[in-house]
């Protein structure tokens, strides 16, 4: 039964990124089952998921393809690893799958269970270019304060949230610039011009760091859990021509924003970028299987592969069969349905439209986004951006005023967070705005605004 279960999750169960001692006393939700876009707990309350989980089940939870594809592989081959040159065939049929879909650069992938090992992959594979171009001393990394790129020592250093580097302590080759985040920083400026002081940061940084020494640049074509910060036109362009200019790798992670996210397959293909190395996990199963990877482009493959000597890096469970099927699965769904195309032409411009009705009201300071995720940035004053309440108070309580209304939705700082699955209908989006507008106009109550 519900409370049971509840109690025996308070007494044994760490959860991440959670209070722990909060836990501990209070408990929380149990989910035990899931249909289309609604996820139902152990209380019997249905929530319309308008997070896509941890934004990866992008085709929502009813997709018995994936689970089927998933059940048969277990039955023929439940797993055999791809260490030395062994291999699997779903593990090779995905290989050639993601070369498909993904931008023409990329012919190579390297697998891994999630994307925190993805991008620590990233960290391996770029340092063994250099090495192998004889560039050792090209050891350095620069990302963006408050990107998240995973939980590993690795990632999390390469991520740049302040909470994560206090309690772990960042890797002393990896360097931070700020995020192209125009309404909180912006001050006068218009967003392109901010765009270009912001992307001009990582120009300074190069040059103060040593041209020499900076081997990669690492950033999400939108930022996700930092915020969802849709970047000013201008700054992609201007990343891109400094990378190039400065023979810096560039690493797109597309962990949130491929599959569709942002309206095209891959984020790179929305804002127009041509990175040399990509991570992808999440959506890539849907959410049914943990699997995540690097595509790795032609200009690092040709380097590895002519390189000799062994590659020292792998997990045991890179390119599980299961896992891989799964990922078969899914992006056959993808290709045959063109879900991806039809939420960019049919949905998000509907979701992102009637967003921009709370513009209007007393809360909303800004409303942003990009394809199907979004954020709505809470103030308790318009005109002097008055915070609701410290530590984020405000967002907090609409977050779970809303998920008391069986409306799933994230917040990240003063901003709530939307990413519904790509397979929402106009309807659907109807009734996840209709939940937020009530937990808005409660929160509104709750702060007497
Ligand atoms: N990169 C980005 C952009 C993410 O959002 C995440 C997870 O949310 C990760 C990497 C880490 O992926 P995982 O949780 O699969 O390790």
């Amino acid at each position: 039964d519900s409370a049971a279960l509840q109690a025996l999750d308070r007494s044994h169960h760490l959860h991440p990124f959670t209070d722990l001692q909060n836990h501990a006393e209070q408990g929380g939700r149990i989910v035990n089952r899931a249909e289309h876009i609604y996820i139902y707990d152990t209380d019997g309350q249905r929530m319309l998921d308008g997070m896509s989980g941890l934004w990866c089940c992008n085709l929502g939870y009813s997709q018995p393809q994936i689970a089927e594809a998933v059940y048969r592989q277990l039955q023929e081959l439940p797993y055999y690893n791809n260490f030395f040159k062994c291999a699997n065939q779903p593990a090779v049929e995905l290989a050639r799958a993601l070369v498909e879909v993904t931008p023409a650069q990329f012919n190579h992938v390297f697998f891994t269970n999630s994307g925190s090992e993805a991008n620590d992959t990233n960290i391996r594979l770029v340092h063994r270019y250099f090495d192998l171009l004889g560039k050792p001393e090209k050891k350095l990394f620069i990302s963006r304060k408050n990107a998240y790129h995973g939980s590993t020592i690795a990632s999390s250093s390469l991520g740049g949230m302040d909470g994560m580097h206090k309690q772990t302590r960042g890797l002393d080759y990896v360097h931070h610039i700020n995020q192209p985040h125009w309404f909180a920083n912006g001050g006068e400026l218009s967003p392109d011009e901010y765009g270009l002081q912001v992307a001009g940061e990582l120009e300074a940084k190069i040059q103060q760091l040593g041209e020499d020494k900076v081997a990669a640049f690492i950033a999400e074509p939108v930022q996700g859990a930092g915020g969802v910060i849709i970047p000013p036109d201008s700054y992609w362009p201007e990343i891109q021509r400094i990378c190039d200019a400065y023979d810096i790798l560039l690493i797109a992670d597309e962990v949130i924003c491929g599959f569709g996210r942002t309206g095209k397959w891959f984020g790179s293909e929305t804002y127009g970028i041509k990175p040399q190395l990509m991570t992808f996990a999440k959506a890539v199963t849907n959410g049914y299987m943990p699997l995540g990877g690097v595509m790795v482009g032609d200009q690092v493959a040709k380097v590895l592969l002519a390189g000799g000597g062994e590659f020292t890096h792998g997990l045991t469970y890179s390119g599980h069969p299961a896992s891989c099927a799964a990922a078969l699965a899914t992006l056959d769904i993808l290709r045959s349905t063109n879900i991806i195309e039809h939420a960019a032409e049919h949905i998000a411009p509907y979701f992102q439209g009637r967003l921009r009705e709370f513009e209007q009201h007393p809360l909303v300071a800004q409303v942003r986004g990009q394809g199907m995720f979004a954020a709505l940035e809470l103030v308790a004053d318009k005109s002097s951006r008055k915070r609701l309440a410290p530590d984020s108070a405000g967002a907090i309580y609409c977050r779970d005023r809303a998920n008391k209304n069986g409306l799933m939705v994230r917040q990240t700082g003063d901003a709530m967070i939307m990413a519904p699955p790509l397979i929402c209908n106009r309807e659907e989006i109807d009734i996840l705005i209709e939940k937020l507008a009530i937990a808005l106009d409660e929160t509104a109550v709750h702060y007497q605004i």
